[in-house]
């Protein structure tokens, strides 16, 4: 574990165009479940699908429902020291940006100012008519409050959701481009907390090695491209990072 430590300081020491790739793993230490492991947001809910969310008020309802629930653990939630640590390496110059697909907003809470959010973001309300976009706090306070689906404020439509990709939504192409650039350019690629079994996850940190970067991963449970990483930690981001920062320091 220590060699670990001292070797993934000694990269990050000599890095000047690092990319972190984050997954649901980065905020567990933060209070927010992940998907797939035990007890995680799937084992508990039945996913609304974009199409029927756009075609079935009772589906609008099930996903407002679901979200209402959600919302305590998001709205509590505080940058851990994993996301203190990689907003500290872009200020010196390491890393020039995060890749992630969490929707938490927590890496521009601890002051990344480079993140590209894959999967969007659970801070606005965007209405599917005519893309205007609200803070969502008082939506999801309302819809707890009156259980009615909220109506646009600017169209008086009723299909408003969370400025997020929801399952059977396609990705945005242009945030596609940029992620697959980034992880050709990245001289280390750091994947913190992605179990990195679906697209595009599986694709960036590949894509990164077979343009040359180091691929560093820390997850607690073993991925599928372990055998293809320089250097793999099955330990928590958050205490890792933690360590590595120390060591940086140190050296
Ligand atoms: P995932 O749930 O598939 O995998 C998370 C991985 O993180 C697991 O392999 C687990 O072993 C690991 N992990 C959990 N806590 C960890 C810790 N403290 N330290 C190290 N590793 C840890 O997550 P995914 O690959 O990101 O895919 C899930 C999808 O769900 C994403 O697309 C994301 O948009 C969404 N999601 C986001 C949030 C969020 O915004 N915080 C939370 C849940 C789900
Ligand atoms: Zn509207």
């Amino acid at each position: 574990m220590n060699a670990a430590i001292e070797t993934l300081a000694g990269w990050l020491a000599a890095s000047r165009g690092g990319v972190a790739f984050t997954g649901a793993g980065m905020s567990t230490e933060s209070g927010i479940p992940d998907f797939r492991s035990p007890g995680g947001v799937w084992s508990r809910y039945r996913p609304v699908y974009y199409d029927e969310f756009m075609s079935d008020p009772e589906s609008r309802r099930e996903y407002w429902r679901q979200k209402c629930e959600a919302h305590p653990d998001f709205a509590a939630a505080r940058p851990n020291a994993g996301h203190a640590a990689l907003a500290a390496w872009e200020g010196q110059g390491r890393l020039v940006a995060i890749i992630t697909q969490n929707i938490d907003g927590l890496h521009a809470a601890a002051g990344s100012s480079q993140v590209l959010e894959l999967h969007g973001t659970a801070l606005e309300i965007a209405c599917q008519d005519c893309h205007a976009r609200f803070a969502a706090d008082p939506y999801v306070i309302e819809y707890s409050r009156s259980g009615k689906l909220p109506i646009c404020p600017e169209c008086r439509g009723d299909r408003l959701k969370h400025a997020t990709i929801s399952f059977g939504q396609q990705l945005v192409p242009a945030v596609m481009h940029e992620a697959f650039a980034l992880a050709r350019r990245a001289d280390l690629f750091l994947v913190l907390g992605s179990s990195l079994t679906v697209e595009p996850a599986a694709s960036l940190p590949r894509t990164a090695k077979e343009y040359g970067a180091k691929l560093a991963i820390i997850n607690l449970a073993p991925t599928p491209l372990d055998r293809v990483a320089d250097l793999v930690i099955n330990a928590k981001i958050g205490e890792t990072l933690e360590q590595v920062a120390k060591a940086l320091t140190a050296a």
